[in-house]
């Protein structure tokens, strides 16, 4: 009896993957496109469907290759719209996607890995500890997923227009898996989304920030939450490894490479914490002059943690201080609440929890999912 061939799974290659697939087969490269058109565009898994490709190569597929997406366990609809969905990744735990519908668009908010080591202290995905980083083809799926559940928008658009890696999971600390997707979503053989509408969300993990700038220069969104190290230190330990004027300087550096577009810094509202008109002032100077905006997040609560949303006044006027000091300044809105939807309240189901806490100099190095990326306490 022979072994059975390990098939390769198609879903979520990048094209140049693809192509060494192929040429492995003695296949032409270019049959990749056509092959990323069947999965992604016309949403066809079979590759018996896939009419343009020879009959052998349809057959070497067949017996090399497969179609495994990542499995749905359940989706919530709420009644503002938003939708959330349930994957399974495996041995009993589960991963988030939402879809949040607004007037002029429609955005995806997926996710990159199961659990995250970075800890921050206001996120339910941190309190979970950090489990595993999702392949390719699991975050990918995500969005073929979304993309085939949702109808089409009144006016025949597609219901997703943008995608934010703004889910369960820090993407920079899965660099080598998040790249692949983040090229399939601006291909034009797979969703051909314009570079502004996919946003790569981060922490702060600075030396991927200067890699994604040259490898896939996507929209960037910047966690800051607090204008001191400090304070930062605090709230979000990576800030220990990379802190302030070095995350800047590569954010500013990114923004250069992108023609000065700007960069979005989000701002958690904590009660108490980093929401004074001191504090507003600080983050005005950090970021005067600069291609910058900020993102004013109220905290979401979540079970068990010790933090409180700032008041609506207050947020308010935080936000009126920097725009009086020349910002970009914008609040998010809250949706999805009553299917537990909004930013770091997605907590999957995660049964093995790997509690990881940064900083705890006991503990020493660890990795966050990438063998190349160790964090240490300062
Ligand atoms: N790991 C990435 C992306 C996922 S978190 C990052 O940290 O940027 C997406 C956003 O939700 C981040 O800005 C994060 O700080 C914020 N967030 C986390 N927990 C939150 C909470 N409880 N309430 C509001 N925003 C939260
Ligand atoms: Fe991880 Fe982002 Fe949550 Fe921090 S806010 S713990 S980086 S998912």
């Amino acid at each position: 009896m022979t072994d059975a061939v390990k098939k390769t799974n198609l879903l979520g290659l990048s094209q140049g993957d693809l192509e060494q697939f192929l040429i492995a087969r003695n296949e032409r490269p270019f049959r990749a496109k056509q092959i990323m058109q069947w999965i992604y565009q016309r949403a066809v898994d079979d590759f018996d469907l896939m009419t343009d490709l020879s009959k052998s190569l349809r057959a070497e597929l067949q017996a090399s290759a497969e179609f495994v997406p990542p499995k749905v366990l359940q989706r919530f609809d709420s009644t503002d719209g938003c939708v959330k969905w349930l994957f399974s990744s495996g041995s009993g735990q589960a991963v988030e996607t939402v879809f949040i519908p607004e007037a002029d668009r429609g955005t995806l908010c997926i996710s990159s890995q199961v659990g995250c080591a970075l800890d921050c202290s206001f996120c339910a995905t941190g309190a979970q500890g950090f489990n595993r980083n999702l392949t390719s083809a699991e975050i990918i799926g995500q969005v073929r997923h979304a993309i085939a559940d949702l109808p089409r928008r009144g006016n025949g658009e597609a219901a997703i227009s943008n995608v934010v890696f703004m889910g369960m999971g820090e993407p920079l600390a899965n660099y080598r898996n998040v790249v692949p997707v983040l090229e399939l979503l601006v291909s034009d053989w797979a969703y051909g989304m314009s570079r502004r509408r996919v946003t790569v969300s981060t922490s702060g993990i600075v030396p991927h920030i200067n890699k994604l700038a040259d490898d896939c220069n996507v929209a960037l969104a910047v966690s800051l939450h607090a204008p001191s190290d400090e304070l930062r230190d605090q709230i979000v330990p990576i800030n220990k490894l990379h802190p302030i004027s070095t995350l800047l300087d590569a954010c500013w550096k990114y923004a250069e490479k992108r023609s000065n577009r700007f960069i979005t810094f989000e701002y958690v509202m904590l009660r108490g914490v980093n929401d004074s008109i001191a504090h507003a002032n600080q983050l005005a100077e950090l970021l005067k002059d600069k291609p910058a905006k900020v993102n004013l997040i109220p905290f979401n609560p979540f079970p068990g943690t010790e933090f409180k949303r700032s008041s609506a006044d207050t947020i308010r006027h935080f936000q009126s201080r920097l725009r009086e000091r020349g910002l970009v300044a914008t609040t998010r809105r809250t949706r999805g609440d009553d299917i537990d939807a909004a930013c770091g309240q997605l907590a999957g189901k995660v049964s093995d929890r790997v509690k990881k806490r940064l900083g705890d100099k006991s503990i020493g190095q660890k990795t966050t999912g990438d063998e190349d990326i160790r964090i240490s306490s300062a």
